[in-house]
């Protein structure tokens, strides 16, 4: 099987967004929001199945581990109860696709986060959303204030009461930023790959996984910076008298396959343990175009991973034994879903 660990819902019905458009503007002008729209499913089956659903056919892939558009989760807009209610819609609508494609995605919650609001806030939602949605796992924003960075780093015990649920019930974060509103930072071509690589360099100087061992998160986009400077960041660990970066973050930290070109899927897979990364293309996301340089779309990147010199054990881990080893509950919920 072949499993995408990293898709969002960007083909969603119009009126989900254009929804959130009134209520982000109703919460500014000091008014209740609307009522949510309907959104009928065939219009969620038509947005599927002309979308996600026919490049997976078309590339060969199999399951897509599936989560709200990540720059609309927009944690810097509106206030703890926006988001709350924001949250809820878009993590409803992704229920509803792993509903009605059982065989072809599962699901992962984006969170109800604010900047300077305590992360405990976003507990009840994600145990809603993996006790009742049977989702696996969450996307975890390190900057909800979009591109100022004013929250406490992710090793701080700020975020300690949420690492605590994602252990209770053994779910995976990806971490990943939402849309920048600092004018400095290009949403998907600086603040993405900088809060991955912000997220690492956290991770490194801090003791979250001396206290939370089976705590375990994705760096998403090819770990940002991290694996081309990897040679950078076991320098600044010696030099603090850190362990290897093996024992102190690889049981713990795992990054996926969203490079868009094949030099950068060989130095991935030549640096990173194989164990330690997840195939994923984010399909439909930041990068649509064609590369003129090999006249394939961008983002298939299970077309270089191909090219790639792997061991057929290697190249399973890759495609599906490594996902299912992250994401604990993932196994389980297949076979609910294909029982469907
Ligand atoms: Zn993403």
């Amino acid at each position: 099987m072949i499993i995408d660990c990293h898709g969002h819902y960007t083909t969603s019905p119009r009126q989900h967004e254009a929804w959130r458009t009134e209520q982000v503007t109703a919460h500014g002008e000091g008014r209740p929001a609307p009522p949510r729209p309907a959104i009928r499913d065939d219009e969620i089956r038509a947005s599927i199945v002309n979308g996600q659903l026919r490049l997976q056919r078309e590339r060969g892939t199999d399951l897509t581990i599936f989560s709200p558009r990540a720059a609309g989760m927009g944690h810097h807009l509106g206030d703890a109860t926006t988001s709350e209610a924001w949250a809820s819609a878009c993590n409803e609508l992704i229920h509803r696709v792993c509903s009605l494609f059982p065989q072809n995605f599962v699901g992962v919650c984006m969170l109800p986060q604010t900047a300077g609001v305590s992360p405990r806030n976003c507990i009840a939602e994600l145990e809603r959303c993996v006790l009742q949605y049977g989702f696996v796992g969450c996307n975890l924003n390190p900057d909800p204030s979009g591109g100022y960075w004013k929250d406490p780093p992710l090793g701080d015990r700020y975020w300690y009461p949420l690492y605590e649920k994602m252990v209770e019930l053994d779910v995976p974060a990806m971490i990943h930023v939402s849309a920048a509103c600092n004018p400095a930072f290009h949403t998907t071509g600086s603040h993405y790959l900088n809060g991955d690589t912000a997220a690492f360099m956290q991770c490194l100087t801090s003791d979250l996984f001396k206290n939370f061992p089976t705590l375990k998160f994705i760096i998403p986009h090819g770990g940002g910076a991290v694996p081309y400077h990897w040679g950078r960041f076991r320098g600044l660990a010696q030099d603090m008298k850190l362990p290897p970066l093996s024992d102190l973050l690889l049981r713990n930290v795992f990054f996926d396959t969203c490079v868009y070109h094949l030099p950068g899927q060989e130095l991935l897979t030549r640096v990173i343990p194989l164990e330690n990364i997840l195939f994923a293309s984010e399909m439909i996301g930041a990068v649509r175009g064609i590369d003129p340089e090999t006249g394939h779309p961008y983002d298939d990147t299970k077309r270089s991973i191909e090219q790639l010199p792997l061991a057929p054990g290697d190249k399973a881990k890759l495609y599906e034994g490594n996902a299912l080893r992250v994401y604990g509950r993932l196994s389980a919920q297949l076979a609910k879903q294909s029982a469907r």
